[in-house]
């Protein structure tokens, strides 16, 4: 599970989060609704330590991330994890832009083979059979010699899901995946996600894409201002309670 609780992060005078309670659990789905600034990308960095919390705590699978409870003189401190520790929480966590961020000299097959050999280790061939079935897996089977440049916005958002999913990560996080893409290509990465989602994969995703959200989450959490202003099961998009909530459906559908 992901547990956020009561986190808070600050940019110098800039509060940005303001206390968000979210819990994630295993084998669901969690989508977060909400315009622009309100802090979702923040979120999401966050649980990923792109960024470092200033308050409050997220655990992941009970741990604490970013930090640990140590004994000093005789009072309990938090002590910031060091670089091996954090590299460790990190790896059970795959994350997807909305820009793919994908190698441009490396085929398709080279950029989701990269981490697993950098990072991992693992032997080039164990690792080119674990691309191949992880490119298999989001229908790019055919393409696995191109390089991006030749693949379709579609498709170099495919190879970057598959890229995160080399390395076997519990929990995916999607920051707006299909924002960058053409109206024509948004259905293919979708579909993946919806997948994804039905193989039992614990997901975050930040999205617009409201029939996502209602045909494929668990949980739907409205963020604006840094908080969360309402959340609940998929039904709450069709019957939103919050004013703040019904007007930004409203400019979305
Ligand atoms: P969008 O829908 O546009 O992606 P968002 O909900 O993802 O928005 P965030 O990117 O989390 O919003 O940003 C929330 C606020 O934090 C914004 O005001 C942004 O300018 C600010 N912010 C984000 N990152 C930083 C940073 N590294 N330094 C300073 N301010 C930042
Ligand atoms: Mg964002």
């Amino acid at each position: 599970a992901v547990e956020a609780i009561g986190v808070h992060k600050a940019f110098g005078h800039l509060h940005v989060l303001k206390g968000i309670d979210i819990t994630v659990m295993p084998g669901t789905v969690t989508v977060i609704l909400g315009p622009s600034g309100s802090g979702k990308s923040t979120f999401l960095r966050l649980i990923n330590q792109l960024e470092t919390l200033t308050g409050g705590e997220i655990r992941v699978d009970g741990e604490m991330i970013g930090f640990k409870k140590v004994e000093h003189k005789g009072q309990e401190v938090l002590q910031t994890l060091n670089d091996k520790e954090i590299a460790a929480q990190r790896s059970k966590l795959g994350m997807v832009f909305q820009r793919f961020n994908l190698f441009p000299h490396m085929t398709a097959l080279e950029n989701v083979m990269e981490a697993p050999v950098h990072v991992k280790h693992m032997g080039k061939s164990e690792a080119r059979e674990l691309a191949v079935a992880e490119l298999q897996r989001v229908g790019l089977g055919q393409r696995l010699d191109y390089y991006p440049s030749q693949l379709s916005g579609g498709q170099q958002q495919r190879v970057a899901i598959a890229r995160a999913l080399a390395m076997k990560p519990e929990i995916m996080l999607f920051d707006e995946p299909t924002s960058a893409l053409d109206p024509e290509l948004v259905g293919e990465v979708l579909s993946v996600m919806r997948q994804l989602a039905d193989e039992g994969m614990t997901m975050i995703v930040v999205t617009h894409e409201i029939g996502f959200a209602r045909e494929v989450a668990d949980q739907v959490v409205f963020m604006d201002g840094g908080v969360v202003v309402e959340h609940g099961g998929p039904e709450i998009i069709d019957h939103p309670s919050e004013p703040r909530f019904k007007d930004f459906l409203q400019h979305v559908l």
